[in-house]
């Protein structure tokens, strides 16, 4: 498989607002996007840092799997994404390297990119997402 960069890495946090205004006002980032998840139970809010984004993930229900990840694990980095020039062949070819797949398929994500993730089991206790552009690398 390719991996060109980390696309994101997103970070579960209790409280968005607060945690927005430490990204914009101490660190200097600004907010471009948020963006409501409802089947997630989800709010994200996006920074960009070069090709890099940060994916604040604010939860709205307790039993979202972000509100279940800071009642286990606390407030901290939950996954990190990297982009990938194939996110089917880069599934297929975990797959078959024994990696335990969440979505054995690419589903639709935030901003409209293919993704899917493995499962922190098979990656060393980091939850992993591939991320593919498709509006950019269907050539
Ligand atoms: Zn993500």
């Amino acid at each position: 498989m390719e991996l060109s960069h980390i696309e994101h890495v997103g970070i579960a946090v209790k409280n968005l607002e607060e945690a927005i205004a430490y990204y914009e006002n101490t660190l200097g980032l600004s907010c471009y996007a948020i963006e409501d998840v409802a089947d997630q139970k989800v709010k994200t809010a996006f920074f960009k840092i070069g090709q890099t984004k940060i994916e604040l993930l604010g939860s709205t229900h307790p039993n979202g799997p972000i509100g279940k990840f800071i009642e286990k694990r606390g407030e901290g980095i939950h996954h990190i994404a990297f982009a990938v020039n194939d996110i089917e062949k880069s599934l297929e070819e975990a797959d078959k390297k024994g990696i335990r797949l969440i979505d054995a398929k690419p589903r639709k994500g935030a901003e409209g990119l293919d993704i899917a993730f493995l499962h922190p089991k098979s990656t060393f206790g980091v939850l992993t997402e591939f991320c593919e552009d498709k509006n950019i690398s269907s050539d």
